[in-house]
């Protein structure tokens, strides 16, 4: 607790009205990689407290469209679709699809992560579970060329899962934000470029 309230992005977070220090994560990403474009279609996975949705809801303007998941409540974004429910439960993985319509997206946003349960090889295989899911919703609606931003920690399963994404997408990059606490485990895959079979 001591190390979260004195963290220079929590108190920034706070001073500038935003839901978490997450936002600061998206923002460092998406001023580098130039991620967030007008008019996109953006799905946002493990969305709550909400940052990331604001963030992207303001970057896409009024012809974008988010669609926010999270296994907890979200505070009413306007503009932005939500749906409350577990991503690994196959009802809402299909509740997500039926919401698109078929309608192509651009990027999937995923920075779901697992309760810790403090049991460092759990934590890391549903992590990589997590991550795995982004990817199988990624496969099933982006469009061509479309990109997929996912959050997983680093450990049992991650060269694995780094050689999927390589398959399916013309670059995948690292990406470790500032706001991502140094000692964590987690990091950011940015995959660019998707190829559909
Ligand atoms: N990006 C968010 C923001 O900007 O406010 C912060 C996300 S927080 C680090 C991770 C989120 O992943 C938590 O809110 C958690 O409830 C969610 N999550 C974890 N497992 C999930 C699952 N199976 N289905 C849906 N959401 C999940």
């Amino acid at each position: 607790m001591r190390e979260h309230s004195g963290d220079e992005f929590v108190r920034r977070a706070r001073d500038e009205g935003l839901r978490s220090r997450a936002a600061y994560k998206l923002m460092e990403i998406d001023q580098r990689d130039h991620l967030l474009v007008p008019g996109m279609t953006v799905i946002d996975l493990g969305a709550a407290p909400g940052a990331w949705a604001v963030y992207a809801r303001d970057r896409l303007g009024p012809r974008g469209r988010v669609i926010a998941l999270d296994l907890l409540a979200l505070e009413a974004i306007p503009g932005v679709e939500v749906i409350q429910g577990d991503f690994t439960e196959d009802a809402v993985f299909q509740d997500l699809l039926d919401r698109l319509g078929g309608q192509p997206v651009d990027l999937v946003l995923s920075d779901m992560a697992p309760n810790i349960s403090g049991i460092a090889a759990v934590d890391q295989a549903r992590s990589i579970g997590l991550a795995e899911l982004a990817l199988d919703l990624a496969l099933r609606t982006l469009r061509p060329g479309g990109k997929l931003l996912v959050k997983v920690f680093q450990g049992e399963g991650y060269p694995e899962y780094l050689r999927l994404l390589k398959g399916r997408f013309d670059r995948v990059v690292t990406r470790k934000p500032k706001a991502s606490r140094g000692r964590s485990r987690e990091i950011y895959l940015l995959a660019l470029g998707f190829q559909p079979e």
